[in-house]
């Protein structure tokens, strides 16, 4: 028996349903019935961000989301804002470098969250920037920035875009597009969305719309005016991911039925039951704001990250997340965003205890 359970953050495990849909015939994507699943998932996918505006699927993974972000919003030179507070943070920076955007660095220590006056400040020092750039869970620390918070405080300071990586936090966390004034928003299909990976999502406000007029970066495939055009008739400028895209319709409809707030509360319970039960294991997390979709877990000393992992992976068929960055071999990363339910959760916590008893920890 191979059977292993994800408990990583990202990718996540796809429920039978959504399985099923992909393994249906391809459909004509320029096709009555295709449109029709299209126009479901478009409608839906607002449902999920929480907005009345268009959100755009692209085919690619979250990081080429972001891309598009950065080559749709800005002129060469424009200066934006961005966090950093990890390795995605870190990419955060340096992708819109490379692109040709000048950055001004927030940086943290890994585990730490913006703040309020980390934010005020830097909008003081760079009062010309066109963006700020939050990173809504930090995955490499687990680490949950206060996006309401800091979306209130970059409108009262500044008329910059305000863009956030949701990718491990959409369908976990509670977020708000349009209430919470958030501009630019992506996501990505293997997370919260319970579905395999190769989807972005963009949700795009219609300040972030008049900017795509306005931009200069060199772009095509990720031209998000070709994408909008497209949306507003359920279609799409080049070949969707047709069988992700069906997959991602029944996950949808599975959200739906649950309800989004549903959905919040049970990602915020099991969260908490992973952090008291690190706890009780005797184990340190990471995080001083921890997030209710990935959990940070120190590996106690003595412990080596490849003999845990195996003894987790191949003796209890538990697949957890290594640590990246500074903490490579230091930690471990257990996902809980996505399709987790309570035993889950009960399995993993009595597998990681006989791991560490193996692994010769007195509990
Ligand atoms: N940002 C965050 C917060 C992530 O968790 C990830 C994936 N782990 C990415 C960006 C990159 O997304 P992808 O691997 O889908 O390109």
């Amino acid at each position: 028996m191979n059977q292993h359970r994800l408990y990583t953050p990202g990718p996540t495990p796809v429920p039978d349903r959504v399985l099923k849909k992909m393994s249906e015939q391809i459909l004509y994507h320029r096709g009555q019935e295709f449109r029709e699943i299209f126009a479901r998932v478009n409608e839906n996918l607002k449902y999920l961000f929480r907005t009345g505006q268009p959100v755009l699927t692209l085919a690619c993974s979250g990081t080429g989301g972001m891309e598009a972000t950065f080559v749709n919003l800005f002129l060469p030179g424009d200066k934006i804002i961005s966090v950093n507070g990890g390795k995605f943070g870190e990419r955060w920076v340096a992708m819109p470098r490379t692109l040709g955007l000048n950055v001004a660095e927030i940086k943290l220590k890994w585990g730490e969250a913006p703040s309020k006056e980390q934010i005020v400040s830097a909008l003081k020092e760079n009062p010309e920037v066109k963006a700020v750039y939050l990173t809504h869970c930090e995955t490499s620390t687990g680490t949950a920035t206060d996006v309401k918070r800091l979306a209130k405080v970059i409108r009262e300071n500044s008329d910059a875009l305000i863009c956030v990586d949701g990718i491990s936090a959409v369908g976990g966390i509670e977020f708000h597009f349009d209430e919470w004034g958030v501009d630019a928003c992506v996501t990505a299909s293997q997370k919260g969305l319970m579905t395999p990976p190769g989807l972005a999502f963009i949700a795009l406000s219609s300040r972030a719309i008049e900017r795509l007029q306005s931009s200069a970066l060199p772009r095509y495939y990720f031209d998000l005016t070709k994408a909008l055009t497209a949306f507003m008739k359920n279609d799409s400028p080049w070949t969707p991911a047709i069988s992700l895209v069906t997959a991602l319709d029944e996950a949808l409809i599975m959200i739906r039925e649950e309800g989004i707030e549903n959905v919040w509360e049970r990602h915020s319970r099991l969260a908490g039951a992973v952090r008291s039960g690190i706890k009780d294991l005797g184990l340190k997390i990471l995080s001083d704001h921890p997030s209710d979709t990935v959990t940070a877990v120190l590996l106690p000393s003595g412990i080596e990250w490849a003999r845990f992992s195996d003894i987790l992976t191949n003796k209890y068929r538990c697949v957890v997340g290594k640590g990246q960055g500074e903490y490579i071999g230091k930690l471990f990363r257990i996902g809980h965003i996505g399709y987790y339910h309570d035993a889950g959760i009960k399995t993993l916590m009595s597998c990681l205890e006989k791991t560490l008893i193996e692994c010769g920890i007195r509990l």
